[in-house]
């Protein structure tokens, strides 16, 4: 493993002496406060799913000195409840938080929330914030996502009114503001604005999705699949706008109007759901290599880069990092709390002395609008081409229990293979979408991905069934024979 500026880690087993928390003074090393105890000291910069994880693995396996520092104002909370308490299903943001601070505090685990790091040295092994200076033996980096603004001006202040989701502060701003709203605009089409247009309108404010993109989904869907998505937010009243692009309304506080192509909308709030980039401005004025993809670049132990070598003391993981892909062997995001979390084990092994390895990702994800569950795993057509493969691909349309049992739900699953013949073609890529019995096919194909399971295999794929869960017949097998229709027509054209 490469350089770690100067600090020799003997199997992760040298003691270090603990350095007391420095006031900051300009241009002057911090002076080392030795104690009796030495105990190595790790900084997680970033108490979000990635960092917290981190630090309570970390805790459970060593007795380190583990300081997390968070520019929010809350720590170990789920993001991903948040359109459901804006849709009032769940009771209020606090019942968001997983784990209150005292818990932490309880694990000796010092959680610094409100103090924004503004800068590492990677030379001094510390860490910068506007108060106090950190140093560190071993170094997290987890830094999470910004929200991408699609805006022609350069000031960092949102006009009154409008609003993004990226952390529970903001959940609670925007909830607090929807209170008297009547309608609102959402701009966006991915994951979060669906989640929240659904969440919106189900609790009676009337609600319109704008994207720029000719369908909803436009990066994890088909047209197809995205159409299905789309009625089932105009059944719950959503007006849905579709190709049409809109850069952020500077003067939104004042006329309350966004203006698409041809026409004009009135709206008491807008929430900007354009999608998120990596946080990556510390890690890249510190030295380390950002990767095309636009995360910081690791390796399979989450170890950083800078140059040409790997930090053996520095780890970056969840959205700032970049993940392998398993299909396609190129780097790219993952944008997934499932992700965040699976980074944060190997990273707390690795920092403990248990050597972990983070493999490629196949990124099952799903999402929940109304009764609507939709989701995928793998690659989309677009990207399986992309790699110079010709895709075929299989559509079923079934039921989720037997034809006679009560409150059966429509299911739509789509398969793709990359071309070959019938025990060559492996499965790619998957979406789906249907009232339920989404999440539990996607894992399992999530592991047939991994596992390259080609179209025969999946022919011969044994399903159980019991009629309150199922068809006799799982809808995933007719999507199969759709797939191999398809090839063989394919071949004989
Ligand atoms: C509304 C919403 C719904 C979601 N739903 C789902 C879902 O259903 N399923 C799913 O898998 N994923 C979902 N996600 C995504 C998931 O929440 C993220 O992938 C996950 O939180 C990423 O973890 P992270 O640790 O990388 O970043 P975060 O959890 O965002 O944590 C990053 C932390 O770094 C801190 N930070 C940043 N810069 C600094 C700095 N300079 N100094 C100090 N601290 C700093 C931030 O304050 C934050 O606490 C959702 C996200 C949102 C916003």
């Amino acid at each position: 493993m490469g350089s770690d500026f100067g600090v020799k880690d003997a199997a992760g087993k040298v003691m270090q002496t603990v350095a007391e928390v420095q006031e900051e003074v300009p241009g002057k090393a911090p002076t080392q406060v030795r104690t009796e105890k030495e105990l190595t000291r790790v900084v997680i910069i970033g108490g979000g799913a990635c960092g917290m994880a981190a630090a309570t693995k970390i805790r459970r396996q060593s007795d380190f000195k583990i300081t997390v520092l968070s520019s929010d104002s809350h720590t170990a909370y789920s993001h991903c409840g948040i359109p459901f308490v804006l849709g009032r299903e769940i009771e209020n943001f606090e019942k968001l938080i997983v784990k209150p601070p005292g818990f932490f505090r309880g694990k000796n685990i010092d959680a610094k929330l409100n103090e924004k790091v503004r800068s590492i040295n990677l030379a001094r092994k510390v860490v910068l914030t506007g108060r106090r200076t950190y140093p560190y033996d071993k170094l997290v980096i987890a830094t999470g996502s910004l929200p991408f603004i699609p805006r022609k001006s350069e000031a960092n202040i949102l006009p009154y009114g409008s609003f993004t989701l990226r952390s529970l502060a903001d959940g609670k701003l925007f909830g607090k503001a929807l209170e008297t709203a009547q309608t609102v605009c959402i701009v966006g089409g991915g994951i979060i604005g669906i989640e929240c247009a659904s969440a919106l309108t189900k609790r009676g404010i009337k609600t319109i999705l704008i994207t720029r993109s000719k369908d909803l989904l436009s990066s994890q869907f088909d047209s197809d699949m995205a159409a299905i998505v789309r009625a089932h937010l105009e059944t719950l009243g959503v007006e849905v706008i579709t190709g049409e692009p809109l850069f952020l309304p500077e003067n939104f506080w004042k006329e309350k109007t966004v203006y698409v192509k041809d026409r004009h909308f009135t709206a008491d709030l807008m929430l900007l759901a354009t999608g998120i980039k990596p946080e990556v401005c510390l890690a890249s004025e510190a030295g380390l290599d950002i990767g095309k993809a636009g995360g910081i670049v690791v390796n399979e132990m989450l170890q950083v880069k800078a140059g040409e070598e790997f930090l053996s003391n520095v780890y970056a993981g969840g959205e700032c990092a970049e993940v392998t892909d398993l299909l396609t062997g190129e780097s790219r995001l993952s944008q997934l709390g499932t992700t965040a979390r699976r980074m944060a084990d190997v990273i707390g092994n690795n920092i403990t002395g248990k050597y972990s390895t983070f493999g490629p990702l196949a990124d099952p994800w799903v999402a929940v609008a109304g009764d609507l569950h939709f989701g995928g795993v793998g690659l989309t057509p677009e990207q399986v081409k992309r790699q110079g493969i010709k895709v075929i691909n299989g559509f079923s349309r079934g039921r989720t229990r037997a034809s006679y049992y009560p409150d059966r739900k429509d299911i739509y699953i789509k398969l793709f293979f990359k071309d070959g013949d019938l025990a060559e073609a492996q499965l790619a890529g998957a979406q789906l979408a249907g009232g339920e019995g989404i999440k539990e096919r996607i894992d399992a194909l999530s592991l047939a991905i991994r596992k390259k399971t080609t179209i025969k295999d999946l022919l011969n794929l044994e399903t159980c069934y019991a009629p309150p869960v199922s068809m006799l017949v799982d809808p995933l097998i007719p999507a199969v024979k759709a797939a191999v229709r398809n090839m063989r027509e394919t071949k004989t054209e």
